[in-house]
């Protein structure tokens, strides 16, 4: 008889886990099932406990599903991270206004369906606890539920490393793959301690190593623009079919300018390769980033007034890491993902009275989902691809920003790079594809002692400029003398730091 209710009970809730994932949680995959499972199966046996601690606390979780159930159904969706956030974010006073006027929408509702589940669960059963079949099923479901997070997390595309770099990812996996209550909790507790790795802004005083001594060169105006997603083949100043930078080939073709060949990116993502292209830590160790001065400290250090005019966030999962960085700045302006903006955010910063200056130029480029591009591109290629037409977008912002630079007549040096290519249509952070590596590399100087030899010092033997030599090539620009034993060796170990953390030789990527 004990058996056959024990099925039963099992069979509800079985039934009551499908409904919840299926028609509130929209959840249908396989941890979601086995984690909302176990969690209401745990909740009755707690509830139904004679320990009145226990009890208590599946009275509370009941309490909290049911919260989390009626929250779905009068806002006709899942609570949501920014939802959480707010729950986070919020001070007491807030948090007392939101839950009075949510009483009796939601708490009410909330407590009034645990009182009448509880009624239901002591009718159904009072004594249904450490029978062996419920007991049995609890063991076999909990490690069916770690077997399955491992899984998942295996097959999440870069899950681990994300989650090194920002402990919240483990929140949002969780708060995905466990929708019952539990996934939240995970998501508000490791969201509460701040990730503060990069929240320093101390001035870092030690040098790196490979810096022996400062000077002045006499480049007054050295400007890096640090395009994105940008593919080297796209273009038509590297043979591209389509005829989509024409203003950058005219630019980067006159006396005191090249085009360069060959070059690949440090990373296949913004974080890694922007940061390693401004600061000294390597593909095998963030060590530096922290202890080392960064290219604009550097600069800083030799008298520039340093600025950084970005498209994109200097915070969060993607941002954060260069977004160390580029707090150091002297001036930080950003446009929220919109390029257009920048010519004139670079002619108000070359209006000011600074004698040197070092500005970086982040755009937003060729990011998907391949938007950033108007009218006018599309009536330049009307039969272009669209990521097509965000170089040829691109290469008009390029051409605005020289207006401005020829404008205001100044002595420069120009950098025009990207943080690293595209498999077009697919994207980047990808396990393969060299095309996310493929960038251009173009350079204009006004100072004949830093022309284009000057450039073609950093390739290594492979044939390849690798974005690993940026912070080195900067280094000179700003003035500073590097010791040519460590230049040489980091040059010729020719190495990526690949989008699942591998360290591999370029020449091994497919
Ligand atoms: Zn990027």
């Amino acid at each position: 008889m004990k058996i056959q209710k024990n099925h039963l009970v099992l069979l509800s809730l079985f039934i009551i886990s499908l409904l919840l994932n299926f028609f509130i949680f929209k959840e249908d995959s396989r941890l979601p099932h086995v984690s909302t499972f176990t969690i209401l199966l745990i909740t009755f046996l707690l509830t139904v406990s004679k320990n009145r601690l226990k009890k208590l606390i599946g009275l509370f979780i009941l309490f909290l599903i049911n919260i989390k159930v009626i929250y779905s159904l009068n806002f006709n969706g899942n609570i949501t991270i920014s939802v959480l956030h707010s729950i986070l974010e919020t001070n007491i006073n807030e948090t007392i206004f939101m839950l009075g006027s949510l009483f009796l929408k939601l708490i009410l509702p909330a407590f009034i369906l645990t009182t009448f589940l509880f009624y239901l669960i002591t009718k159904i059963n009072k004594n249904l606890e450490n029978t062996p079949l419920i007991f049995h099923s609890i063991l076999l479901f909990t490690a069916l539920s770690i077997i399955l997070t491992i899984l998942d997390i295996k097959d999440e595309h870069r899950l681990i490393s994300n989650i090194r770099e920002d402990k919240k990812e483990l929140g949002f996996f969780f708060q995905h793959k466990v929708p019952l209550v539990f996934g939240d909790m995970v998501y508000l507790l490791i969201s509460s301690y701040d990730n503060s790795k990069y929240s320093n802004t101390a001035e870092i005083e030690k040098f790196n190593s490979s810096i022996i001594s400062k000077k002045d060169n006499n480049n007054k105006n050295i400007i890096l623009i640090m395009g994105e997603a940008s593919l080297y083949s796209r273009y038509s100043t590297y043979g591209y079919h389509l005829n989509t930078t024409y203003h950058m080939t005219k630019l980067f073709s006159t006396d005191n300018s090249c085009i360069i060949n060959n070059v690949h990116s440090s990373a296949p993502i913004t974080r890694d390769s922007v940061s390693m292209t401004l600061a000294f830590h390597t593909p095998e160790s963030n060590e530096n980033l922290f202890n080392n001065k960064s290219i604009i400290e550097m600069a800083k250090a030799n008298g520039y007034k340093t600025y950084w005019l970005g498209s994109q966030e200097i915070q969060g999962l993607h941002g954060s890491k260069y977004g160390f960085i580029a707090q150091k700045s002297d001036e930080i302006k950003l446009t929220n993902y919109n390029d257009n903006k920048l010519a004139n955010l670079l002619a108000k910063v070359l209006s000011d009275s600074a004698q040197k200056r070092f500005i970086v130029i982040h755009l937003y480029g060729n990011h998907m989902p391949y938007n950033n591009y108007d009218e006018l591109d599309k009536k330049a290629l009307p039969k272009a691809e669209k990521y097509d037409l965000t170089i040829h977008h691109t290469d008009r912002i390029i051409n605005d920003i020289f207006n401005v630079i020829n404008e205001k007549k100044i002595d420069f040096n120009l950098i025009y790079t990207s943080d690293h290519g595209e498999v077009v249509n697919v994207g980047h952070g990808l396990e393969k594809g060299r095309d996310q590596y493929l960038i251009p590399f173009m350079y204009n100087s006004t100072n004949p002692n830093y022309d284009c030899q000057f450039i073609e010092y950093f390739r290594n033997k492979d044939g390849f400029l690798s974005g690993l030599m940026n912070k080195y090539i900067l280094s000179e620009l700003l003035g500073y003398e590097i010791d040519k034993n460590i230049l040489r060796k980091e040059r010729q170990y020719d190495r990526v730091l690949t989008a699942n953390e591998d360290i591999l030789p370029f020449s091994l990527i497919k």
